[in-house]
């Protein structure tokens, strides 16, 4: 596949199946900036891997961090609690999600990705142009790097019923 890059005021996003639209592109900073933000409020005392998400649903914002427990099957991840908070406000659809472990440049993409149980949570959101931004880290000329990355692109065949 063609590597192609697309350039926000602050970051720099691998590009990864179909182009972002220009108001998704637009809100990419802004997406890590509070993703990040909120993953310093992470309960993640166990692994101390801690999480960040920032979710754009029907024009507006909400984060999650994961939230672990001593019972480990109870623990939460970042995207699920960022999601839960927007369907609580009555929204119905993921335009962009962003998501972060504080990962360093070069750290694989399948380490700073959403688990299966996310990702399938975040299909149950999900529409046409649904962006996953993930974080790659801080370069030099950049405060963000990572990738753009269309949901299907993410999630292909997902699992699918009708709602009635
Ligand atoms: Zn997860």
């Amino acid at each position: 596949m063609e590597q192609s890059f697309v350039e926000t005021g602050r970051g720099r996003w691998e590009q990864i199946a179909s182009r972002p639209s220009q108001e998704q592109i637009d809100r990419f900073d802004e997406a890590m900036t509070l993703a990040r933000q909120v993953r310093q409020n992470a309960h993640a005392p166990y692994s101390r891997f801690q999480v960040g998400a920032a979710v754009l649903m029907d024009g507006e914002w909400f984060v999650g961090c994961n939230v672990e427990n001593a019972s480990y099957g109870a623990t939460i991840c970042a995207e699920r609690n960022a999601i839960a908070a927007g369907i609580a406000a009555g929204k119905k659809t993921i335009e962009l999600i962003a998501i972060t472990t504080g990962a360093d440049p070069g750290v694989p993409m399948g380490n700073r990705s959403p688990c299966g149980m996310c990702r399938q949570v975040i299909s149950e959101f999900s529409g046409e142009g649904t962006i996953v931004l993930l974080d790659g880290g801080m370069s030099d000329d950049f405060d963000f790097t990572g990738e753009a990355i269309s949901f299907e692109q993410l999630l292909p065949w997902q699992f699918e019923l009708e709602k009635n």
